[in-house]
């Protein structure tokens, strides 16, 4: 049985002020107790939302980490040992914010992962295909690939302490969501892709949806037999609203 996981992806949003409020509405909620929660600040937050949720069990993650897991010099980057040395237990990798805003390509992608994990950080490696790619077609060849290039670096055993969030480009930050019975595809050939290679990590693995998650269509999309939660970015910024997500994982 996979444990549902709601992970809230802050992006570049957020002052101390406003970090302070929404750490205050997130002590406040009730969350369900079978699901787990995280949120993912930017990097230079991270300390003050470690020491805010103190005694609350969300877990803290970052959005990225460096290609070299140890610390040393690499201007500007910071190391998934560092990551993990302030708290965190978890890091996106190949967000297509960086995908395509920066140019992070697969190999890059695999090296955060194997990073994260030397860390002891729980690596989610985020898919998904642009609008352009789905409507050539394309969308199962480019998660297959986004997700086969982390197997063939790493091997499937990597994926044993890992998430695969889905996330559609088309429904990132547009108020679009992809369908439950369009995730649900994406989502179940994610899986067999990784069962081809060991049919109990496919079991085990979470497989998050993204893109666009609300309220008031997390249960349905909690509800398909391979979705194993959400990652959500613009409606984790308001935290009555993120604590709904949450307890739809739950029901
Ligand atoms: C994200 O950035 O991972 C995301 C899913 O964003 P949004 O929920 O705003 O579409």
């Amino acid at each position: 049985m996979r444990r549902p996981l709601v992970a809230g992806n802050w992006k570049m949003h957020g002052t101390r002020a406003s970090v302070a409020e929404l750490i205050k509405g997130l002590r406040q909620l009730v969350l369900p107790a079978g699901v787990e929660v995280a949120v993912m600040p930017p990097c230079l937050f991270i300390n003050q939302v470690v020491q805010g949720l103190d005694g609350k069990s969300i877990a803290v993650g970052a959005q990225n980490c460096a290609v070299e897991a140890a610390q040393g010099a690499l201007t500007g980057e910071v190391a998934a040992s560092q990551l993990a040395d302030v708290g965190c237990s978890l890091v996106l990798v190949g967000h297509s914010e960086r995908r395509q805003v920066l140019g992070e390509g697969d190999e890059v992608v695999s090296r955060k992962f194997a990073a994260a994990r030397s860390c002891g950080l729980v690596p989610v490696l985020c898919v998904g295909e642009t609008l352009a790619e789905r409507e050539a077609g394309k969308t199962l060849e480019v998660v297959g690939r986004q997700l086969g290039s982390v197997v063939e670096a790493l091997g499937v055993g990597a994926f044993s302490q890992a998430v695969v969030a889905y996330e559609p480009v088309w429904a990132i930050g547009t108020g679009l969501t992809a369908g439950p019975a369009q995730a649900q595809e994406v989502h179940a050939a994610i899986r067999a892709q990784l069962a081809a290679e060991s049919a109990e990590i496919a079991r085990g693995v979470r497989i998050l949806y993204g893109g666009s998650v609300k309220a008031a269509s997390a249960a349905d999309l909690f509800g398909m037999p391979d979705i194993d939660g959400g990652l959500v970015g613009g409606a984790s910024l308001n935290a009555d609203e993120f604590g709904a997500i949450c307890r739809a994982a739950g029901s």
